[in-house]
């Protein structure tokens, strides 16, 4: 028996993150959100639309990154996640190398 019938694509859902690839349906959570390329960074979920320490609004979200304020990139939760511009997180970052440094 032929099944000659083509599985409808579910045309619908684009990546939240990069609204560049389509999401990919499988899973929960972040995975029906999301395209296999964005879910590794679950955090850029809660990227904001502008840098929170110099208040700059980029032209594209690439300008901006999510900081983790602990450093440590498995801490997703909303209270360590910083949306900062690339100067201002290459900034930050330094900054914490010193110190770390320094201790
Ligand atoms: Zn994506
Ligand atoms: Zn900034």
């Amino acid at each position: 028996m032929k099944v000659g019938r083509k599985k409808r694509r579910n045309k619908g859902d684009m990546c939240v993150i990069c609204n560049k690839y389509p999401v990919r349906n499988k899973g929960n959570g972040i995975w029906g959100k999301t395209c296999i390329y964005c879910h590794r960074k679950p955090y850029l979920l809660f990227r904001k639309t502008f840098c929170e320490e110099c208040g700059f609004i980029p032209k594209y979200t690439c300008q901006l990154d999510v900081h983790h304020i602990d450093g440590n990139r498995l801490n997703n939760n909303v209270n360590n996640l910083k949306t900062l511009c690339a100067n201002c997180h290459r900034l930050i970052s330094y900054e914490q190398s010193l110190e770390r440094a320094a201790a």
